[in-house]
């Protein structure tokens, strides 16, 4: 029994990583020991049954009817016959009787002498066993508890899977169409093979490296592929991994994952999903809120702080939500690199299917390029399961290459898949957001006072946007004029107003457009005395959340009377710079037409093309802007 034990245990892998402890096994292990314990308590309570005091045993002893005994050190067992009735008794040995042995000789019973019926026995069944069983049932029911298995007696042992830069190795090779990410990750890749190198001048290496971008654009795989690249270890977590029942696990996590590290530098530590720890602290939640969380966070936050980066580790993290982070993970010396990765065009989604496709084999007529053509809107993730449901369904009918007809059937089944419905855009939808898009583009490339375009997008991202039109300013500013945020607001209503002229007909697309453009114009109307009608009057809405009265918006600081007033000054408002925005479409309408066909065919367009295409953007002198210096930002 205690070898099965030993067996058993050493079967359980290391706690680091298991996914599941052989349920079925343990349930028969249960079961097994529930038995024993079984026999054991029937085997007692027969015992029990046959148990006689000394004294009659002594008795029967003296009237011959013991016939044959066992003396142990504890207990005597034997046969007698009763009134002709063969019985079996036992009884628990007086030892100060040392006329027993005489006894026995001068009845003639058989007796013989025994180790007793093993203390060791005894002491196994008594404690051993439940003491297992308890154990084994604790177990069972925290890991119930605490989801995937970690084990009982390692709470704040943490679960950082290490992949060792050995066996199959994730390299830059196996990345595509996120070229500018990948070119930053190069850099690190270099400041991990020689710290030293570029320590020399006295330079800090960057600790936290941020990579953000929607779900399946390869974040993962780009912090894996640097570690690959510069054949360091990669300690990797899952954000809510950090953040379970226990309350101090987290924070005992985050202190064993940094130690862990410190001890294998140069390596990099990868904290996927980071948003599950990271949100701002005291927000989301009015009551209580998640102090485990904040725990977590405050303990990610001094522990980066407290190790230099030196050392050679960088710590890296991946996050769909950046809006979400609390503002002390992006400061100097966290997390303050970020690194954005974009769904893929056309040109990188035909990269990354090259890459997908290279352990596939293709009938030659397989064009990738029409592939990449037909699947706007998909991320890596996307086309690498394109690529494998492709050679599956090949597979299936018993073909010796994947033809163009499978990789077809793929891209329905994505697009019909359920989670990806909103992905894919049909060429009528696609048409809608290429004129929105450039209604934007074409209304702030012609009104002077507004920032240039850097870049356009007919690439959905996210949920809510269809498009993107980025721009960028030219200067950082702290104030802004109100010409200058109705000029925002016209470019904000130009995508509405672009499908309205168009296609005579406005889509669900503008909704966000509409919101922002909503929510500025309150701002000038409500908060910074912008109109003549309301006047000089600031109603701050912008305060926090434990400052407002009210678990509301706070919108109850001002009258009703009011409210009404600023909804009427922000309709003729708004109204008024849609009006605007028409009339500058109108003007340029063939601009809108060149740009909206351009976007249909490249689907991201850049400064420099949409300056070829435009002519250079209109500037208003009086504030000598200076063209060609780009500030970041967005
Ligand atoms: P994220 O972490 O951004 O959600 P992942 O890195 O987990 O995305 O991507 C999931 C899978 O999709 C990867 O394992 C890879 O096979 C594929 N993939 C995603 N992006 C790319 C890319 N840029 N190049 C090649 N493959 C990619
Ligand atoms: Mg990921
Ligand atoms: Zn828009």
């Amino acid at each position: 029994m205690a070898k099965k034990e030993k067996g058993k245990q050493k079967k359980v892998p290391p706690p680091q990583n298991i996914p599941e402890i052989e349920p079925k096994t343990k349930y028969l292990f249960i079961i097994i020991l529930a038995a024993f314990l079984l026999a054991f308590f029937l085997h007692k309570m027969s015992a029990k049954s046959k148990e006689i005091p000394y004294s009659e045993f002594r008795a029967m002893v003296s009237k011959g009817e013991v016939t044959e005994c066992t003396v142990g050190q504890r207990v005597i067992e034997g046969k007698a016959v009763v009134k002709g009735e063969e019985k079996e008794f036992v009884t628990l040995r007086v030892e100060e009787d040392k006329e027993l042995v005489d006894l026995l000789e001068k009845h003639k019973v058989k007796y013989t002498g025994t180790e007793d019926q093993s203390w060791f026995y005894q002491l196994f069944l008594t404690l051993i066993i439940p003491l297992i069983l308890i154990i084994l049932i604790w177990n069972f029911i925290f890991k119930r508890m605490a989801g995937a298995g970690d084990q009982v007696m390692s709470f704040g042992r943490n679960k950082a899977k290490l992949y060792a830069s050995v066996g199959e190795k994730i390299t830059f090779k196996d990345v595509a169409g996120i070229e500018d990410a990948q070119m930053e990750m190069m850099e690190m890749v270099e400041f991990l093979k020689n710290p030293q190198k570029f320590q020399r001048l006295g330079g800090k290496i960057p600790k936290g490296v941020l990579l953000v971008g929607p779900p399946g654009t390869g974040k993962t795989l780009l912090a894996k592929a640097t570690a690959g690249e510069a054949g360091v270890p990669f300690f990797s977590m899952n954000g809510s991994e950090f953040v379970e029942m226990f309350v101090g696990v987290g924070a005992a996590r985050v202190r064993d994952l940094f130690d862990q590290a410190l001890k294998k530098a140069p390596c990099i530590i990868f904290i996927d999903e980071i948003d599950a720890i990271g949100r701002h602290r005291g927000a989301g939640s009015i009551v209580g809120g998640n102090d485990e969380r904040e725990q977590t966070l405050n303990q990610l936050l001094s522990e980066m702080d407290g190790f230099s980066s030196k050392k050679g580790v960088i710590i890296m993290a991946a996050t769909n939500r950046p809006d979400v982070l609390d503002s002390a993970l992006l400061r100097p010396g966290r997390f303050d690199r970020q690194i954005v990765l974009h769904a893929p065009d056309l040109a990188g989604r035909e990269a990354i299917l090259n890459v997908h496709i290279r352990s596939l084999t293709l009938s030659p007529e397989v064009d990738l390029h029409s592939v990449a053509a037909r699947t706007p809107g998909f991320v890596g993730a996307d086309l690498s399961f394109i690529c494998n449901e492709a050679a599956l369904l090949a597979a299936r009918n018993d073909k010796d290459a994947i033809e163009m007809s499978d990789f077809d059937k793929a891209i329905d089944r994505v697009i019909a898949g359920p989670e990806k419905t909103n992905r894919l855009i049909s060429q009528k939808e696609k048409e809608i957001v290429a004129f929105h898009e450039a209604g934007h583009t074409i209304v702030a490339h012609f009104l002077p006072r507004t920032d240039p375009v850097t870049r356009v997008s007919i690439i959905p991202r996210g949920i809510h946007a269809l498009g993107v039109t980025m721009q960028t300013p030219i200067e950082d500013r702290y104030l802004m004029t109100k010409s200058e945020l109705e000029e925002k607001l016209c470019t904000l209503l130009g995508g509405r107003s672009a499908e309205e002229l168009i296609f005579n007909e406005i889509s669900t697309g503008a909704q966000n457009d509409l919101r922002n453009a909503t929510e500025l114009a309150r701002s000038m109307i409500a908060e910074y005395g912008m109109n003549k009608k309301i006047g000089l009057i600031s109603f701050p809405n912008a305060a926090p959340m434990f400052l407002r009265r009210g678990f509301y918006d706070g919108q109850g600081a001002y009258s009703e009377q009011t409210s009404y007033e600023i909804e009427e000054e922000v309709k003729a408002v708004l109204s008024e710079l849609y009006d605007k925005a028409t009339t500058i479409l109108k003007e340029h309408e063939e601009m809108l037409d060149i740009l909206a066909n351009a976007l249909l065919q490249k689907e991201t367009i850049e400064k420099k093309e949409l300056i070829e295409l435009l002519g250079p953007k209109k500037v208003l002198e009086k504030r000598n802007r200076e063209q060609g210096t780009v500030n970041s930002g967005q």
